[in-house]
């Protein structure tokens, strides 16, 4: 059995890799694929130490750093999913995509989030032939074309800032009100050739082989926007439902912690009110730029820690998700897995006989 099982390989995964091995604990890190979200970023310029790096470049170093450690204390599965938990005596065994199982005495789930789809007529079917989640990836595709970017917040502002260098026109089309920071705000808006509305429904992606146009509707009534890339940022779905009801989680789908250990907690029947909403207003739906009056404070009240699970990163209920963020609290948790882990042994069975035979 292993000491600790790590699942992500985004910030808070490597970091905490790092740590484990670093501390001799004997590690099984299990990872989809390496650097998380930002890696589609084509330049991360608040990654501490590294003035201005590609996404890219920040994954293959965060990777290269781990991988250091491969070998007697840490290994390293990838590509590997892991599928679904269930607790065993003494631990948690992990099943993954490859039908194996992994027992270890705590997990550290860093599974990060994914983005959210737009779920309107015509998104399913021009997935990929004009409507795209990657602005970084997709958008010099689009180079002197006219084309939309759905969302309000701080994703939406800054791809639209991302299109505007090479796009002919840029269509900032918002659900509800700008959420983004105000400087941000600010900026994109004084763009000539970015055009904004708020409060808008979006009603169909409507095209021929590849999108020809977004239909929406605001106050002044229904619109067919001529746009052939549609650029959406419209929030994050974390990656916990491979963990069933194994921890508590709000109704974002994000794991609630303790904010001074990163310590999951144990579920309880049906949960609580939560006075945030998605921009979508649905469940399971992250809206990371709601104000902070609207945010949760007490999610963990009368919630029980679960005795082996901790968890770091965009999974997880913190208030605010960057990569420094992730990478923090998986050293915060990783200290506390390894103070757990060492109390326990020295309270084993066979350490309290060995003590008592001292005495
Ligand atoms: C386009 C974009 C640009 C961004 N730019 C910045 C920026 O400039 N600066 C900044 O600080 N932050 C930025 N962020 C936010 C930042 O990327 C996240 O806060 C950070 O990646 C969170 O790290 P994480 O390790 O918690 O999760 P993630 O980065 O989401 O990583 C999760 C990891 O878990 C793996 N995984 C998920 N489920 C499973 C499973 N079941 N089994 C195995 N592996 C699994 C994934 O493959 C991945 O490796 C950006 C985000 C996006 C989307």
């Amino acid at each position: 059995m292993y000491d600790l099982a790590i699942v992500g390989g985004g910030p808070a995964g490597v970091s905490a890799g790092v740590y484990a091995a670093r501390k001799r604990l004997k590690t099984i890190l299990i990872t989809d694929d390496w650097g998380g979200q930002s890696n589609v970023s084509p330049e991360v310029q608040n990654w501490i130490g590294e003035k201005s790096i590609t996404g890219l470049d920040l994954a293959r170093k965060l990777r290269e750093h781990v991988e250091v450690y491969a070998g007697e204390w840490l290994t390293i599965r990838s590509p590997h999913r892991a599928m679904s938990i269930k607790e065993i005596d003494g631990g948690i065994e992990i099943t993954c995509s490859d039908g194996k199982s992994h027992e270890a005495q705590t997990l550290l789930i860093a599974s990060g989030s994914n983005r959210r789809k737009l779920e309107i007529p015509g998104a399913k079917e021009y997935d990929q032939k004009g409507l795209t989640y990657c602005a970084s990836c997709d958008g010099p595709l689009f180079a002197d074309q006219d084309v939309a970017v759905v969302g309000g917040g701080n994703a939406a502002f800054e791809t639209a800032m991302q299109l505007l260098a090479y796009c002919k026109s840029v269509t900032l089309l918002a659900r509800n009100d700008f959420r983004a920071d105000e400087l941000t705000v600010e900026k994109v808006l004084k763009n000539p050739k970015l055009k904004a509305f708020k409060n808008v429904t979006m009603l169909a992606i409507e095209g021929e082989k590849f999108v020809t146009g977004l239909r929406y509707k605001d106050a002044s009534g229904e619109t067919l926007l001529p746009v052939t890339g549609i650029f959406v940022e419209i929030g994050l779905i974390p990656n916990t439902e491979w963990l069933g009801d194994i921890v508590a989680k709000n109704k974002y789908r994000q794991i609630i912690v303790d904010p001074w250990t990163q310590r999951a907690f144990l579920p309880r029947a049906g949960s609580g009110p939560d006075a945030r909403l998605g921009e979508s207003g649905s469940r399971g739906v992250v809206d990371t730029t709601m104000s902070e009056t609207q945010g949760p404070r007490n999610e963990a009240d009368g919630l029980l820690p679960a005795s082996r699970i901790w968890a770091a990163g965009d999974c997880t209920n913190g208030k605010y998700h960057q990569n420094n963020i992730a990478s923090g609290d998986a050293v915060k948790a990783l200290e506390d897995i390894y103070a757990f882990i060492h109390m326990e042994k020295n309270h084993s069975p066979a350490v309290e006989e060995k003590a008592a035979i001292v005495v």
